[in-house]
């Protein structure tokens, strides 16, 4: 069958408002935030409700049309691009909170609801929500389920896998399931909807989302500080955690290469008077303000006494302690000042950290002496990032390719993992089978073929 009867039918089915041709789709719908190149896709279908969903993916299987979901396009894997002659299908109309429940700490969402508006809700409720990361203005509770995002929090409350209770899912040919029991035990069988946590929109459209919520914390203090290196920030790290214990909720590690990018691109004064190898930007709760104070005061100062730290600010308001968030925020800007930011999120033992920034630094150095790379993460739970200026290490596609060759063989080396939290999209493909065995990946395989026959769901994505 063509197209064109595809779209007619497509358009008669949903209407013209929810259904556009390729040729009338904006240009914002072609591409993520991963910089990977345009594509038009077929159409772009925005369905109001699960119904309108299914009635779409109905339709793709009878023409055998692939689709790819569309959450907020902040992902860097490049996973949301449409690929050619794919429908792009945008959750950005099912932004509907549709309940909370505070005793019993739930919050049930349409996928396409955005991770800020979940929190502000959360917050109005007296709770608060255990996901944080720097997209969360325009990044979808469908989009964090689909890549299972990690962020600022994963500390404390772990990735978004871990604030998931229920999903409803639509499958490649329509059928929906609705596994949205409000229950934590439920060992009937397989869990069918971890399948779909971390698929990158591979095995079906998530629709609706039934969160967890957190209670909020009494009190909270931020500290900025300033260590020596990287043995340093990791007995900083168990000093915290031994006397906060699951109260250590951000542990935020910065090398000076991230913090100098920071302060020129963010235009912020520079918070201490001197650079510093490292700089950690910790959270931590509490029950009393000013015991929670005057704690972090007295742990701080031990660090000192033991070297670990060389200096530290502790903020005194919330005006303050957002004000020293502000220095995380770089990652939105990379798009802005590196042609092309190529961009790395690896996991890696811990304890290894410091050992792997250093030999990626002396790596390229050795090869690209000019390169400008920038290195920071979500240490406390083995999450780092690195981010290379394309342009200072040749900006061809082959220099860049060389770039990641070179970062994923250290990652082999220091057995770690190709992606932490953004997902393996179109990007790291070539790069899976570095952290993945062939029968994993043949496992994987049979999972997709069992949901999506079709291979309709994203193709492309994560495997051939
Ligand atoms: C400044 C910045 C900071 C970031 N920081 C972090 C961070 O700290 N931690 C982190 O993990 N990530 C981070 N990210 C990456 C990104 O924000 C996350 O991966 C986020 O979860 C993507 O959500 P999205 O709605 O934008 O999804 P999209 O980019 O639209 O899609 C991502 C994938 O999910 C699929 N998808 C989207 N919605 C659905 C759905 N409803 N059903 C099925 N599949 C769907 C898409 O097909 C695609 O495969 C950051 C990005 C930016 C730009």
């Amino acid at each position: 069958m063509s197209h064109e009867k595809f779209l007619d039918e497509l358009i008669s089915t949903l209407g013209a408002d929810v259904a556009q041709r390729g040729a009338d789709v904006p240009e914002r719908y072609h591409t993520d935030w991963s910089g990977t190149p345009p594509q038009r896709p077929l159409a772009l279908v925005r369905p109001r409700s699960t119904q309108e969903v299914s009635a779409a993916l109905r339709l793709c299987t009878a023409h055998q049309v692939a689709v790819v979901p569309q959450g907020g396009l902040t992902g860097l894997a490049g996973a949301a691009v449409p690929s050619q002659g794919a429908i792009a299908l945008s959750l950005e109309r099912m932004n509907t909170i549709e309940n909370t429940d505070t005793r019993a700490g739930l919050m049930q969402v349409q996928a396409g609801v955005t991770l800020q508006a979940v929190q502000e809700a959360a917050v109005a409720a007296g709770m608060v929500f255990g996901v944080d990361l720097g997209a969360r203005g325009s990044c979808q509770i469908g989009g964090n389920v689909s890549t299972n995002a990690g962020g600022n929090g994963v500390l404390q409350h772990g990735m978004m896998r871990e604030q998931v209770l229920g999903l409803e899912v639509v499958l490649a040919d329509g059928t929906v399931l609705p596994m949205l029991r409000p229950m934590i035990k439920n060992n009937t069988g397989y869990d069918l909807k971890q399948f779909f946590i971390g698929a990158e929109g591979t095995l079906g459209v998530v629709t609706r989302v039934l969160l967890r919520l957190r209670p909020a914390p009494q009190a909270t203090a931020t500290t900025l500080v300033a260590m020596p290196d990287f043995d340093a920030a990791l007995a900083v790290l168990a000093r915290m955690q031994s006397h906060f214990g699951n109260g250590v909720a951000a542990y935020e590690l910065m090398w000076d290469s991230f913090v100098q990018a920071s302060l020129s691109w963010l235009q912020l004064g520079a918070p201490f008077a001197e650079r510093h190898p490292l700089l950690a930007l910790i959270n931590m709760d509490g029950k009393n303000e000013s015991q929670l104070q005057g704690d972090v005061q007295q742990v701080l100062e031990e660090a000192m006494e033991a070297g670990e730290v060389v200096d530290a600010i502790v903020a005194q308001s919330v005006a303050q302690a957002q004000a020293l968030w502000k220095l995380r925020e770089a990652p939105a800007e990379l798009n802005n000042n590196m042609h092309p930011a190529i961009n790395f999120d690896v996991s890696l033992p811990q304890a290894d950290i410091g050992r792997f920034a250093q030999a990626c630094e002396a790596a390229f150095s050795a090869r690209w002496p000019q390169k400008h790379a920038l290195y920071f993460g979500h240490v406390g739970d083995g999450n780092l990032h690195v981010s290379v200026d394309g342009k200072t290490v040749g900006g061809t596609p082959e220099a860049i390719e060389a770039v990641e060759a070179e970062l994923y063989r250290l990652v082999g080396e220091f057995q770690g993992s190709v992606s932490a939290e953004h997902g393996i999209g179109l990007h790291k493909k070539p790069y899976l089978q570095a952290s993945r065995t062939q029968e994993e990946l043949a496992a994987m395989r049979a999972i997709k073929q069992a949901l999506d026959p079709l291979g309709l769901m994203n193709p492309g994505k994560v495997f051939d």
